[in-house]
């Protein structure tokens, strides 16, 4: 593997506190040395990489991603999955169970970490199963999925609708020292819904899901944390009360994070006016006022990190009734682009953008995988490289995923992810 040097980029590193010009060599498959101002390199024999006018930060780590593999490859396989993942400048990315079968016992774990290996243009950490099979009825074997290396437990999808069986499950998960994962949605509440409940569903003649339907979930999960004194991960905030409930628990000392998704984050349920069944999401696509509450919450840490909940489906799946289509936005490649609208709009710091694409989730794994998300010597050589003003059209069909079910085909981005590196080895370039 040769030698690579990273050549006057304005590298950013929220884990250093880092927000400079500089230079960084990369060896054998990890970071050799960062410099900054006039420090120049080591001698020695590197191909270059011109960085000027472009950010180097860590490669981006996605806590929540549907890889669809095994089972549902019509969607997306381990590899085109990694490879949308390092067109996105991720370079680890954690799976959800939804699989068929779903990933609830180690032979499972073992397909999807080996086929990552094999196949896999970046790193991928399997998620376990909170139950056998995904079927809210009886606990999966989380020792042996501990063992087996999953980044954390969550039945993705669905929620763990007894409470009973969730507040075992986070007394089980203290002895792995593993987050659970909740998709907080009351199915009860929530049945039948298609988008948003309000005004707009109301006029669309759609059955709406109330904000209730996943803050009341949240607040059970909250309790249940507190009470068993686990790690409770929310998957994909979606509304103003969640992040407030968050922010309540976290100020009791709860050990509860949260994620939001790029789509939440940018997207309101006006996107489904017209009926377009790629902007049929779970949680679905809220208000300016749920935004305006989420990127709030980004600011004061109550939402610890973004995450894509990329969820590739095929055209002919999303290409029917809006009632029939199953819910999902196929993101990896959009995300950056459309998360950097925000920071163009002046809403969100770049800096913080990056630390909650890369500090932050690495925060979540802690360091079972190895020291991620950061730019320090000796650390993998995880490296995104992005043009912040590049501006480009989505062409869902140049998509690497094999899912083309965004509902941004055709809309203009500003800011792109210009080259991805993995473990030292470019594996994605503009
Ligand atoms: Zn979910």
């Amino acid at each position: 593997m040769k030698s690579i040097l990273i050549k006057g980029a304005r590298i950013i590193d929220p884990s250093q506190k880092l927000d400079a010009v500089g230079s960084i060599l990369l060896a054998d498959g990890k970071i050799d040395w960062l410099g900054t101002g006039n420090q120049k390199p080591p001698a020695g024999d590197y191909d270059i990489i011109e960085a000027k006018n472009w950010i180097a930060a860590p490669g981006f780590i996605d806590l929540h991603c549907h890889l669809r593999d095994p089972g549902l490859e019509a969607k997306e396989t381990i590899a085109t999955g990694t490879l949308a993942a390092a067109h996105g400048g991720f370079t680890t990315v954690c799976c959800m169970p939804n699989t068929e079968p779903a990933i609830d016992n180690r032979s499972i774990v073992d397909y999807v970490k080996e086929k990552a290996s094999a196949e896999g243009a970046v790193r991928v950490l399997p998620i376990g199963c909170i139950t056998r099979g995904r079927k809210g009825e009886g606990l999966a074997d989380m020792g042996e999925l501990a063992a087996a290396g999953v980044a954390a437990f969550s039945d993705d999808g669905s929620p763990v609708m007894n409470s009973r069986l969730m507040r075992q499950a986070l007394d089980y998960s203290l002895a792995f020292g593993l987050p659970v994962i909740e998709h907080c949605e009351d199915k009860v509440l929530a049945e039948n819904g298609q988008m948003n409940e309000g005004i707009i569903s109301t006029r669309l003649g759609l059955q709406g899901i109330p904000a209730a339907a996943e803050e009341c979930m949240v607040a059970r999960d909250i309790a249940l944390a507190e009470l068993t004194g686990a790690r409770l991960h929310i998957a994909h905030v979606s509304t103003a009360g969640s992040v407030e409930l968050v922010r309540a628990g976290k100020k009791k000392g709860v050990r509860v994070t949260c994620e939001a998704t790029p789509h939440h984050l940018t997207l309101t349920e006006e996107k489904v006016m017209g009926y377009d069944t790629n902007a049929k999401v779970n949680p679905p696509l809220r208000t300016q006022k749920d935004i305006a509450a989420l990127i709030e919450g980004l600011k004061d840490g109550t939402v610890d990190v973004i995450a894509t909940d990329h969820a590739p489906h095929t055209a002919l799946e999303k290409q029917c009734e809006f009632a029939f289509a199953p819910f999902g936005i196929s993101i990896l490649e959009t995300a950056f682009g459309m998360l950097m609208g925000l920071v163009h709009a002046e809403k969100l710091d770049l800096n913080l953008l990056i630390s909650k694409m890369t500090l932050e989730p690495a925060r979540i794994l802690g360091e079972r995988f190895g020291k991620l998300g950061t730019l320090a010597a000796g650390c993998p050589a995880d490296i995104v490289l992005i043009n912040p003003d590049l501006e480009w059209t989505v062409d869902p069909a140049k998509f690497a995923s094999k899912g083309h079910n965004t509902p941004l085909g055709g809309t203009l981005l500003k800011g792109k992810v210009v080259a991805t590196i993995y473990q030292g080895t470019v594996v994605f370039k503009e």
